[in-house]
């Protein structure tokens, strides 16, 4: 069984001795994984944007209608009493993510964290555009207020605001169809209080976040973050800095020295940072920049890239790399089997559900000649397209079994509540007990679905 790979977990990089933030300004950095990094962002944000555009089945690809309660996911629909879906859903996913941690690291947070896509996909980027490279950038940080600083910051936090807005206009539209958003857009926001409500605040969060605690999201609030010493092992595929190659570190000229030639780039590109020469650490996301930047030295001083790179620990101290491991093998098995029953349950869901209740002021009435019971049949159409069902019943001659309505159409997920009367003469009960059987059939597909509930009469009638 591998063992968990020892993480140094110290102070974060970002916060002083004394508690103050240590403001990280990331260099600039070129290089093939920054350009890998770059069209998964652009990717990873049009998706984002795109998906509640998306119909399929008259409805957006991915869509939580709270006020009624349906989820809209490629075409299915779900309601509430499907959530226990969502159980075996996210405990298969959330395995997935353990399989890649144990896999590549931190490759999720590096790559496809929301977190990560939009600051340094998005925010990041206008910050350079418009304050300039790092040098520049920390030179007017700590300069006087000047017209030239003014601008610039005013019209960064500006941007900011409006991105931040239209993202949580984005997020919205995860919870409401687009043309409601477009008419909520337009409207008074006192017609539609808390979703403004929602926007304006999480307008807010992402603001502040983007704006100032970036990094130290990843670093103090993300617990994926925080479990990665545990999932990872020796043979997971982290970047790392080779120390037998790097070491001791010297002069381009010092032929003693190893290939580390001490010029600080894989520190100042970090985007958490730190110095990965240190070992791997929790702050290190696994965005890469260090690999490049250290490569573009290396390709400098004509040595061999991958003083800085993706390997396993096992690797960097000259081990054999074991792909397959015990840990491996029941991290799969845990997701395949929560996705498994997820998508077993999944197909295999009838598309209506009729169930027939008792109403429960009333059980039966009884007279000198008959007994009767009052039900409510509950049709639910689990389908997103509008369906008419049939109501029937196969119960004996002697009941005369009167149904409120012999047909009902049902839009997608709506449900009815149809009375139905049995009356039966007195006398003619069975010893064994009775059972008042409807059914409910698709006129569509024909599927047909039985339901039954005790018929209640005194014990001598
Ligand atoms: S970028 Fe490479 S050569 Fe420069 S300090 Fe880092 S590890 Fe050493
Ligand atoms: S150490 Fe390297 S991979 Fe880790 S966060 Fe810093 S730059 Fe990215």
């Amino acid at each position: 069984m591998a063992h968990p790979l020892p993480v140094i977990d110290e102070q974060p990089s970002s916060l002083r001795g004394d508690g103050t933030r240590n403001w990280v300004h990331p260099a600039d950095v070129q290089g093939r994984f920054t350009r890998r990094r770059r069209m998964a962002f652009m990717v990873l944000i049009t998706i984002y944007v795109v998906t509640p555009w998306i119909p399929i089945h008259g409805h957006p690809a991915v869509h939580l209608d709270i006020a009624s309660r349906r989820f809209y996911l490629l075409g299915m629909t779900f309601n509430a009493q499907d959530a226990w879906l969502a159980f075996f859903l996210l405990s298969g996913i959330g395995f997935l993510l353990i399989v890649l941690a144990a896999l590549v690291g931190r490759v999720w947070c590096g790559y496809a964290c929301p977190q990560t896509v939009f600051l340094e996909g998005v925010f990041r980027r206008i910050e350079r555009g418009l304050e300039g490279p790092r040098n520049l950038r920390i030179r007017r940080n700590a300069a006087p207020m000047s017209f030239d600083k003014f601008w610039r910051k005013s019209l960064k936090h500006i941007i900011y605001g409006a991105l931040s807005l239209a993202i949580a206009h984005v997020f919205l539209s995860y919870f409401t169809s687009i043309p409601e958003l477009f008419a909520m857009m337009k409207n008074n926001p006192k017609e539609h209080p808390e979703a403004f409500g929602w926007v304006a605040s999480i307008s807010v969060v992402l603001y502040l976040n983007f704006a100032f605690f970036r990094e130290q999201l990843c670093l103090v609030v993300c617990p994926y973050g925080r479990l990665q010493s545990v999932l990872a092992d020796k043979q997971s595929l982290v970047i790392g800095y080779d120390a037998k190659r790097g070491e001791p570190r010297g002069k381009v000229s010092d032929k003693h020295a190893g290939d580390c030639v001490s010029c600080n780039r894989c520190v100042v590109v970090c985007p958490t940072g730190i110095d990965i020469r240190n070992g791997l650490q929790l702050d290190c996301i696994g965005c890469a920049n260090c690999v490049d930047a250290c490569d573009e030295v290396m390709d400098k001083i004509k040595r061999p890239r991958g003083l800085v790179r993706y390997d396993s620990q096992q690797g960097l101290d000259g081990q054999p790399w074991r792909f397959l491991r015990p840990r491996l093998f029941a991290y799969v098995g845990l997701g395949v089997v929560g996705l498994g029953v997820a998508s077993f349950a999944i197909q295999s869901r009838d598309s209506f559900e009729a169930n027939a209740l008792r109403l429960g002021a009333m059980p039966f009435v009884a007279t000198e000649v008959h007994v009767r019971n009052q039900v409510e049949l509950h049709v639910v159409n689990k389908s997103n397209e509008t369906v008419s069902f049939r109501i029937t019943s196969d119960m004996p001659a002697e009941y005369n079994i009167v149904i409120s309505q012999q047909e009902v159409t049902l839009r997608a997920l709506e449900s009815a509540h149809i009375p139905v009367f049995a009356t039966r003469p007195i006398g003619k009960h069975s010893p064994k007990g009775e059972e008042l059987r409807l059914i409910v059939e698709h006129t569509g597909t024909g599927q047909r679905q039985e339901t039954q509930i005790p018929f209640l009469s005194p014990k001598s009638k």
